[in-house]
């Protein structure tokens, strides 16, 4: 159970003091084995894929932050996706969002669908869609929202009921909100996933992964995978998480404040056709985003209205403070070209089709001054303007 105090002072109070020596930053239990007094008779650590210390407690603050009953810590977001995703058998099956994350649909669909599990591809920003898509195969309902990169978002306590009323779990992806943005168990979620890599380390240094289930018996589960197939996180990676996340909420307040004005600029743009952000009011989903979170983050993105990869292309070489890279959620602004990088396997109609223009640009604002960040993307639409940059090398055809 969530306990009384305010998320920001939970945040902070859930580390422990380490026992033994008052030490206050979380000791980095740098050991694979721990030596026991007689057979099985231990401090509570045996093994450290099994257990570690320095790991429990990133495990535990998780948890804590999103109100579940036990949180499990993996080498990378997709290592835990993985671990929940092996918890399905033969012949089960899933209702995604159709704009999941690419590196799921590369696991589900080029790892787990040999293994007999199928999945279907729904826009769940209609409840409807996924009632319908549900069968008595349905094990999980898959959510992202807000999703990538075109920040749609889906109704968790609407889904999560058409989920248990056709005994599936839903499983939410809350890498895009946060445990400070939204709590999907609050919700009704079963299972909660994270890329700890994106908002959560928040410094761009660390890929890391968890889950957080809603009942022990999940968690149960979920341990006996963690501990049997061995994708644990390492005690150095627990620790720049844990370091990370004692600042999220300072960190996300301020990313979304930055991402507010640069969403709000960007609309007045005659060369930008639309802005995607939940935080817009003229966005699809801001009513129900801002009833579901409590921040709107960092990333958005945005189109032209000259609808050509060129005009990404030049834009996200032309920016001096936003940095051209993959990943988001960190302190520094990033931007990137989904359909030249993080979409490029998809094929165009495909990609296409889940709202992903050829020239989108997606941000992931920082923690700098909105003001600078705004001259920086002014800049950068200047060029577009005038195709004035010679250096440009269009990796696009
Ligand atoms: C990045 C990301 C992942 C994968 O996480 P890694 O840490 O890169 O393995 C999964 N889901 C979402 C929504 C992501 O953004």
């Amino acid at each position: 159970m969530r306990n009384t105090m305010k998320t920001s002072t939970n945040l902070i109070h859930t580390l422990p003091v380490d026992a033994q020596t008052g030490a206050i930053s979380v000791p980095i239990y740098q050991t694979s084995t721990f030596v026991q007094e007689a057979p099985g008779i231990n401090k509570g650590f045996d093994y450290s894929r099994s257990n570690n210390p320095t790991r429990k407690a990133l495990e535990d603050l998780i948890s804590s932050l999103e109100g579940g009953s036990g949180g499990f810590a993996f080498s990378s977001g997709l290592a835990a996706v993985d671990a929940v995703v092996k918890l399905l058998e033969a012949e089960d099956e899933v209702v995604a969002v159709d704009d999941i994350y690419g590196g799921t649909f590369r696991l589900y669909s080029f790892i787990y669908e040999k293994f007999g599990i199928k999945v279907k591809f729904v826009d769940t920003t209609y409840p409807v869609n996924v009632a319908e898509a549900i069968t008595d195969k349905t094990k999980f309902v898959w959510l992202e929202t807000p999703t990538n990169p075109t920040l749609k978002v889906s109704d968790i306590e609407a889904i999560a009921k058409i989920a248990h009323n056709n005994d599936a779990l839903l499983v939410v992806d809350n890498t895009f909100a946060s445990p400070i943005g939204q709590q999907p168990i609050s919700l009704g979620a079963d299972i909660v996933v994270h890329s700890a890599t994106k908002y959560l380390a928040g410094h761009s240094d660390v890929i890391a992964g968890a889950v957080v289930t809603a009942t022990k018996e999940l968690g149960d589960r979920i341990k006996f995978v963690q501990n049997a197939t061995g994708a644990v996180l390492g005690p150095f990676d627990s620790w720049l998480t844990i370091r990370g996340i004692e600042t999220l909420e300072l960190r996300l307040k301020k990313q979304s404040d930055n991402a507010l004005q640069v969403a709000e600029w960007l609309e007045r743009q005659p060369e930008i056709a639309e802005v995607y952000y939940p935080g817009l009011k003229s966005n699809a989903g801001h009513e129900l985003a801002k009833k579901q979170q409590t921040y709107f983050g960092g990333v958005l993105s945005f189109r032209f209205v000259s609808d050509i990869a060129d005009s990404a292309t030049i834009f996200v070489c032309s920016t001096s403070l936003f940095q051209l890279a993959e990943s988001l959620g960190g302190v520094k602004s990033l931007l990137c070209h989904p359909a030249a990088m993080t979409h490029k396997s998809t094929p165009p109609e495909v990609r296409r089709a889940a709202g992903v223009a050829d020239s989108l640009v997606r941000l992931s604002c920082g923690i700098e001054d909105a003001e600078d960040l705004i001259k920086d993307l002014q800049t950068a639409l200047k060029a577009v303007s005038s195709r004035e940059v010679e250096s440009v090398k269009i990796g696009w055809k």
